[in-house]
């Protein structure tokens, strides 16, 4: 059975609104594109959204009383809206455009973390965070004195529920974890951990860069009180990410930035905020972005996340299939038989992942090599670096096939 008869997705339709994936690598090789997780490709009815913004409204929001502003504010502010629908949001006021997940998640450790965290307090992070949770949680900890403590990952590549247990306790105000890891591959039990930070009075942040592209997320349903994710890895485009937070917090926090956009009222001794969400959107925010993130959830939702989740299921389970059976393959994170998010990391013996993806990319096939920005991880894992093969909608197994001839050409070249 290939990818296109499992059913679920119409591949050959949803192919065709993907411009880029008819051009070439050196004018000949068709390209395959499995750096998904880094970044998705955008298909027409974004780019179609987002030409229509520069084509017929372009303007600056929330700021002028003239018919293109106004048209611009009313759809950079539904585009809101539209977010808050995807994610079981309840409203606007939940759902902060930010640059990026990167952003979003030092908004909180910067907003919230700077007036919640003391010495007395601590923050737990996983061993398999991004460095977008890493970095910002550690710095924010050296200023207020907070202590980090990290839950380990298992030899399966999943958290150690137990240890996790005894490092949350009541000195904890905040648990940042990986909805799905973008180097393991692992689902986490969001909604397990939720529960552990609530009993302690803790709060939690989803990181939702790698979940909310491939699967359906109801914030409400996980009980997370925070969740960032990006645009550009769920068909939307690049400069444009999402922070939800429960409107009570978002309401109690203060600002990120300062500056316009952000305030009611200033004189020249201070100044008050403007209402959520704005007040964390200082200067011009990413106007046609926001539009063209609502047009990539319009998408999603029209081929049905349920859906996306299937095919992605079905191509990622023949990739982990085919690899692991390779004796000179090592695959990281949960075995075969368990659920994944969307890609498959490994390490083919005597080839290093730089080499891999160079000799890949002569073969048309585009994957990511290096730690994906997961160095601690990778410490664990005593490895420096991994290959990632990532899926996505327009991806087939006869995609997932000329991977595995370029192990093979990689393999002759090396011996
Ligand atoms: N978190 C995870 C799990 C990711 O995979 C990524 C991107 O690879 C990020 C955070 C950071 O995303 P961005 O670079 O869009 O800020």
């Amino acid at each position: 059975m290939t990818a296109t008869e499992h059913a679920s997705l119409d591949v050959e339709a949803i192919r065709e609104e993907f411009p880029i994936l008819s051009r070439t690598i050196d004018d000949e090789t068709p390209l395959i594109y499995l750096d998904n997780a880094a970044t998705t490709q955008t298909p027409e009815p974004v780019i179609r959204a987002m030409n229509e913004f520069y084509h017929e409204y372009n303007a600056n929001v929330h700021r002028g009383i003239h018919q293109l502003s106004m048209e611009a504010s009313i759809e950079y502010e539904e585009a809101h809206d539209r977010l808050a629908r995807f994610i079981g949001a309840s409203d606007r006021e939940e759902i902060v455009f930010t640059k990026n997940t990167t952003e979003a998640m030092n908004l909180v450790a910067q907003a919230w973390g700077r007036a919640n965290l003391d010495a007395d307090s601590a923050v737990v992070l996983t061993e398999m965070d991004h460095h977008a949770s890493l970095v910002p949680f550690t710095q924010v900890a050296e200023w207020t004195g907070a202590e980090v403590r990290h839950i380990p990952v298992d030899e399966t590549g999943h958290l150690d529920l137990e240890r996790a247990a005894e490092l949350v306790d009541d000195d904890v105000e905040l648990l940042s974890i990986p909805h799905v890891s973008n180097t393991l591959g692992t689902v986490n039990p969001l909604g397990e951990l939720a529960d552990l930070a609530h009993e302690h009075d803790a709060l939690i942040l989803g990181d939702g860069a790698q979940a909310v592209p491939s699967r359906p997320v109801d914030v409400k349903a996980l009980d997370v009180d925070f969740y960032a994710f990006s645009g550009h890895k769920m068909a939307g485009p690049t400069g444009i990410g999402v922070l939800y937070g429960r409107a009570d917090l978002l309401e109690s926090m203060p600002p990120f930035q300062f500056g316009g956009g952000m305030i009611e009222r200033v004189t020249l001794d201070g100044a008050t905020w403007a209402d959520v969400p704005w007040k964390f959107e200082a200067g011009t925010p990413p106007i046609a972005e926001g539009i063209g993130l609502a047009a990539a959830a319009d998408y999603l939702d029209s081929l049905g996340m349920e859906a996306i989740e299937a095919h992605e299921a079905w191509v990622t389970e023949y990739a982990h299939e085919r690899l692991a059976e390779r004796p000179d393959v090592t695959v990281v994170g949960p075995p075969v038989d368990e659920e994944r998010g969307s890609l498959v990391s490994f390490t083919l013996d005597g080839v290093h992942p730089h080499d891999l993806s160079s000799i890949l990319n002569e073969t048309g096939v585009a994957v990511r090599a290096g730690d994906h920005c997961t160095q601690p991880l990778h410490d664990a894992l005593d490895v420096s670096a991994t290959t990632r093969a990532s899926f996505y909608v327009y991806n087939t197994t006869a995609e997932v096939d000329a991977l595995l001839e370029g192990l093979d050409v990689a393999k002759e070249l090396f011996d």
